[in-house]
């Protein structure tokens, strides 16, 4: 059997061959020890890992294994997930959304990183958590995606009262930014949720958008679990990517590009 992991910040992404067939799983990073213990169990294994917790994991292992840097498996995962779609972009960015985000530019077979934001899907589960105390990542997802945003966030066109406002009245101008001194005690888990998620999928689509000014494309590949059964964010993300001249692309499987990309260079 052949296994790419990578260990991140939240959680560890796993893609094996199994008689040629790619499969996928997904554990929380507190569950290091027992995807540790798999891996010994297993009868015959070629393993490579990836991420931030790569070294942690490796140390619990009980052979050698190969590590690979965490943007290099990207890039490859990224490139066979595309290819698996029937894509072929010379060019494009690649956004992980993930517990941080980070924006790598991919053109002439490399990738150079461009930079990243801190808020990411670590920030979408922490500040659920702190507004509303739910602690389940798809329990925030089911309770946002009956929310509106129409209370809490302040449009361009809220400013411009009267006036036509020189860029879109419909860009946010603040992400939590509507006089909510007077009704905060009533506002809702779905209403805060809601606004917690387009706060995440509009700074990491503006600064995506930013970034491809660096970058020979303006095809904008988002991939990391925090877009996993996750419409909202998703659907944020592209109509903010849009509205900013971009164009957005959800890879099939793209929160296993970093283990993909290990299991494909055994
Ligand atoms: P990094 O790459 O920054 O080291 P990571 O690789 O662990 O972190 P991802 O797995 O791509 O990051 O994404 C983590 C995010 O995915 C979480 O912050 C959360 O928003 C979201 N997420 C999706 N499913 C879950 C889950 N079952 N439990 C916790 N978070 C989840
Ligand atoms: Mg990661």
């Amino acid at each position: 059997m052949k296994v790419g992991i990578d260990a991140g910040g939240t959680l560890i992404k796993v893609a094996y061959t199994d008689e040629g067939e790619v499969h996928f799983a997904k554990h929380p990073i507190a569950d290091i020890g027992s995807v540790a213990e798999w891996i010994n169990g297993l009868p015959v294994s070629e393993v490579c890992v990836t991420g931030g917790k790569s070294g942690v994991l490796a140390s619990l292992l009980e052979q050698p294994v190969q590590e690979m840097v965490e943007f290099e498996a990207t890039h490859l995962g990224v490139q066979v997930l595309l290819e698996r779609m029937g894509l072929h972009h010379e060019a494009y960015l690649v956004t992980n959304v993930g517990t941080g985000t980070s924006i790598h530019c991919v053109q002439d077979n490399s990738q150079e990183r461009l930079g990243g934001t801190g808020i990411g899907g670590g920030t979408l589960i922490g500040l659920s958590h702190l507004l509303t105390g739910i602690t389940s990542f798809d329990e925030i997802v089911e309770h946002a995606k009956r929310g509106s945003r129409e209370r809490i966030d302040l449009k361009v066109k809220h400013i411009y009262e009267g006036k036509e406002p020189p860029i879109s009245g419909e860009l946010t101008a603040s992400n939590f930014g509507q006089d909510l001194f007077a009704i905060s005690h009533e506002l809702s888990k779905e209403e805060l949720l809601a606004t917690v998620i387009g706060l995440v999928g509009e700074t990491v689509s503006t600064v995506s958008v930013h970034a491809a000014r660096q970058c020979r494309s303006s095809t904008i590949v988002y991939i990391g679990s925090s877009f996993s059964d996750n419409a909202l964010l998703k659907e944020v993300v592209t109509s903010y990517t849009i509205l900013r001249g971009s164009t957005p692309l959800f890879p099939d499987n793209g929160e296993y590009s970093g283990a993909v990309g290990a299991l494909s260079v055994l």
